[in-house]
């Protein structure tokens, strides 16, 4: 029999602790999962490369 729960579950890279698929954050030592990051640190590269071109061409 397959739990049907453990695809909602995700690993802990840091504590190996089975955690909510939906936590951000590891409640068991507070490691902090990537998602949602790297979209931030795309937008602020973006907007600093805007600014980079900006000053460049006046
Ligand atoms: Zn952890």
């Amino acid at each position: 029999m397959k739990d049907q729960t453990a695809s909602a579950q995700k690993e802990c890279p840091s504590c190996a602790m089975k955690i909510s698929s939906g936590t951000k954050t590891c409640p068991i030592c507070q490691y902090e999962f990537p998602e949602g990051h790297s979209f931030i640190i795309i937008i602020t590269v973006i907007l600093l490369l805007l600014v980079f071109l900006y000053s460049l061409t006046f």
